[in-house]
């Protein structure tokens, strides 16, 4: 075993050496120590506002959606290592790679027939993009390499994925005119629920028919746009989407990394529109997030397309691509949420939700507060002041991770629900307190 270092030592380290998610360097504001976790709680080396233990709000950015420690996973994942962590997959495969590609055949939209593994979310969209660019150069239609999306969306921090990304307020606004130029149409009118807006589904049409010669697919976040704005809008968007680029000759990528896995309260956000893309990414709770694994779905026309190209293979091959052993976490954590109901646990967590943060629409500087699935949002109308906020909900006995303007959780489906109440109570604090 290597020494033993303190929290201090540790932190003072962390601050000298080592990067986080948008920080400076060194770092600016010090990261609470986790030791370990279990459940929906997160245990810290050492107290922060007298709290020892925080009740977990943000499911490690959506991911752990079973909480921490989980024995399912946790044998599958031993079971695993003691055969083999890791092995390449350039010609060789093994089984838990084949089980899981079956599995998120089945479960998936059914036209989706093929899985690229990749390791991480960022990686999946390029990959997307990689693909459809590629059908379409496998096509004799080499000019069809633009991408159309809405503004407000989120796709990762890697080159393709940050040219999709918000352009303006977004995290990447640093990159414009280094990033390929893409084509935006307006952010879909707000609102799980609203009546769909015949203009902007005109405007959608408008755009993509337009830009049809050079456009390779339109690619967004469907229903949730998640760290663009935790934003909600109408599934019936989908629908146009998916009619526009079939008249067009466009292919239709769905980003479900946030929402897939009954986040939204449907096994994968596309069900609500009972529409099924080209092609899907899937990431964040994909192992219950135990491991870094993601995919990259598509139909047999597109894989089609591809092989029939001059260069016949998709032209990609991460070294850790198909890892075993979070592939064997990943189908274990599918098996996991599929043996129960679901459903019913997203249903009771968003009406505690709901509940919860009612309280908070009353707040001055509060915008809204808005609900869907196991997601709670509370809008400020400024920036929020990170650390009040922070401190606000460590106080409460809760990690949240708020940003721009934007107080939000979404909870492991085992939040109890005192903890979701808990849970709202600490959004109300920060939100009252940021
Ligand atoms: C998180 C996220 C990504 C990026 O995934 P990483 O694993 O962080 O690279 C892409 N798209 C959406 C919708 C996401 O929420």
């Amino acid at each position: 075993m290597p020494e033993r270092l303190t929290p201090g030592e540790l932190l003072t380290l962390d601050r000298q050496h080592v990067w986080h998610p948008y920080g400076p360097m060194p770092g600016k504001a010090a990261p609470l120590l986790v030791e370990s976790a279990s459940g929906v709680r997160l245990r810290l080396a050492e107290p922060v506002e007298g709290q020892d233990e925080l009740v977990d709000g943000m499911s490690s950015w959506w991911s752990a959606v079973h909480g921490y420690n989980h024995p399912v996973l946790n044998d599958a994942a031993h079971g695993q290592l003691e055969r083999m962590s890791h092995v390449m997959f350039g010609g060789l495969t093994h089984e838990p790679a084949v089980r899981l590609a079956k599995r998120l055949v089945d479960i998936s939209p059914e036209p989706l027939q093929h899985v690229f593994l990749a390791d991480s979310g960022s990686v999946s969209v390029e990959v997307a993009v990689k693909m459809c660019l590629q059908y379409w150069r496998s096509l004799g239609k080499p000019r069809k390499q633009r991408l159309l999306t809405w503004r407000g969306g989120y796709h990762g921090d890697t080159w393709q994925p940050m040219s999709v990304c918000d352009p303006d307020g977004g995290m990447h606004e640093l990159w414009q005119g280094a990033l390929p130029r893409q084509i935006f149409a307006d952010a879909p009118p707000a609102g799980f629920d609203a009546a769909p807006d015949e203009a902007y589904a005109a405007h959608l049409r408008e755009l993509i028919g337009r830009h049809a010669e050079e456009l390779a697919a339109v690619i967004v976040e469907p229903v949730v746009q998640g760290a663009g704005g935790m934003s909600f809008h109408s599934p019936a968007y989908l629908r146009v989407l998916r009619e526009a680029c079939d008249e067009h000759g466009v292919l239709l990528v769905f980003d479900e990394i946030a929402t897939g896995f009954g986040r939204t309260g449907a096994l994968f956000a596309a069900e609500h529109a009972g529409v099924a893309p080209d092609v899907m990414c899937l990431g964040k709770a994909l192992t219950g997030g135990y491991l870094t694994l993601a995919a990259t779905l598509c139909t047999t026309a597109v894989a089609d397309g591809i092989s029939r190209g001059a260069l016949p293979v998709l032209a990609h091959g991460p070294t850790f691509m198909g890892n075993p052993l979070a592939a064997a976490v990943a189908d274990a954590s599918i098996s996991l949420l599929l043996s129960q109901d679901w459903g019913q646990e997203v249903k009771r967590i968003e009406a505690g939700l709901r509940n919860g943060l009612a309280a908070a629409a009353d707040l001055p500087g509060v915008r809204e507060v808005r609900v869907l699935g196991a997601i709670g949002v509370v809008q400020l109308d400024h920036e929020v002041d990170m650390a009040a906020a922070t401190r606000a909900a460590v106080r409460e006995g809760v990690w949240l991770r708020p940003f721009r303007d934007l107080i939000y959780t979404m909870p492991p489906y085992i939040t109890g629900d005192d903890d979701v109440a808990r849970i709202s109570a600490a959004v109300c604090a920060a939100a009252r307190e940021g």
